[in-house]
């Protein structure tokens, strides 16, 4: 095969802070289903960064939930947290490029410059970084790093929800790289990781979509090509919430794969099938709306 399909290369990357539930699995299939669709490689990572907010075990069940449901990776699975050293060398690369810079500040030393600026706290939200050590230090130790942003919106094209924008200066500010507590912060390590990896198609699910424009960002200072991206539907919990553990998400019960799958394909408006696991997976890849034509 050549062209496009030939190079896709799509992957599935979850936090492994407790085994999959319902609505990680709409976009673990979304993933698969979109790679096989292009006859494409699927790849799994474990976004093991946020040490803390991980559960010792859950990667192993993770891989174990994912295979009950026939989503075998087509690679060995890669975990973030043996990959510091890449992700030191692009901020150093960041640094010495002047895209990055040091900060000083704590959350306290924020709010009390953003108090002293009159921007109130948004509920529920981070406010924008004010800036406060663009310039340097001034004498302060160093505790994280910063991507410079500019202003100005970020334009890009999601393949289920259309054209997205977002001024990143003025909702999110310079954001964090490599965090107070020594950590790599979400979006340095997802976007050296897709680079890295060769990934050509993100799918994920729509909570994430607001952070595409700050990785394009970072893609862009790091002279990096961006994939293309899908978010896909979320499964809300009764409260109206995006499911997560937090408001009551169950584990999956994969002793019963199909109703798992079936559960997942209604969110991506898959029919629903009766056979055996792979036969489902392949009528679905048959069916797979989202299918790219070379070029586009
Ligand atoms: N690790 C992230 C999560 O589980 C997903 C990151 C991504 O797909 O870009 O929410």
């Amino acid at each position: 095969m050549t062209g496009p399909a030939a190079r896709y290369r799509g992957r599935f990357a979850p936090s492994p802070t407790g085994p999959l539930h319902a609505g990680s699995l709409v976009a673990a299939l979304a993933s698969w289903l979109d790679a096989r669709a292009h006859g494409g490689r699927w790849l799994v990572r474990i976004e093991d960064v946020d040490t803390p907010r991980c559960v010792p075990g859950a990667d192993a069940v993770i891989l174990q939930q994912l295979a009950a449901c026939g989503l075998v990776p087509d690679e060995p699975p890669a975990w973030q947290s043996a990959r510091g050293a890449l992700y030191q060398s692009a901020l150093d690369r960041l640094v010495a490029a002047g895209r990055a810079y040091a900060c000083a500040c704590s959350r306290k030393d924020i709010e009390e410059a953003l108090a002293a600026l009159g921007r109130p706290r948004l509920r529920g939200r981070e406010a924008p970084y004010p800036g406060t050590c663009r310039h340097g230090l001034r004498g302060r130790p160093a505790r994280a790093w910063r991507l410079r942003v500019s202003h100005g919106c970020v334009e890009w094209h999601d393949r289920r929800l259309g054209p997205q924008r977002q001024d990143v200066a003025h909702e999110v500010g310079d954001f964090i790289l490599r965090r107070a507590d020594g950590l790599w912060a979400y979006q340095l390590a997802v976007v050296v990781d897709d680079a890295d990896q060769g990934i050509t198609h993100v799918v994920r699910g729509e909570d994430l979509a607001d952070n595409t424009p700050r990785q394009l960002l970072l893609q862009q200072a790091l002279d990096l090509a961006p994939p293309a991206y899908l978010h896909t539907p979320l499964v809300l919990a009764p409260d109206g919430e995006k499911l997560s553990k937090q408001n009551g998400a169950q584990p999956l019960d994969v002793r019963d794969p199909l109703a798992c799958l079936n559960a997942a394909a209604a969110q991506l408006g898959l029919p629903p099938q009766h056979g055996a696991v792979p036969e489902a997976l392949a009528a679905w890849v048959d069916s797979w709306p989202f299918l790219q034509s070379p070029g586009d």
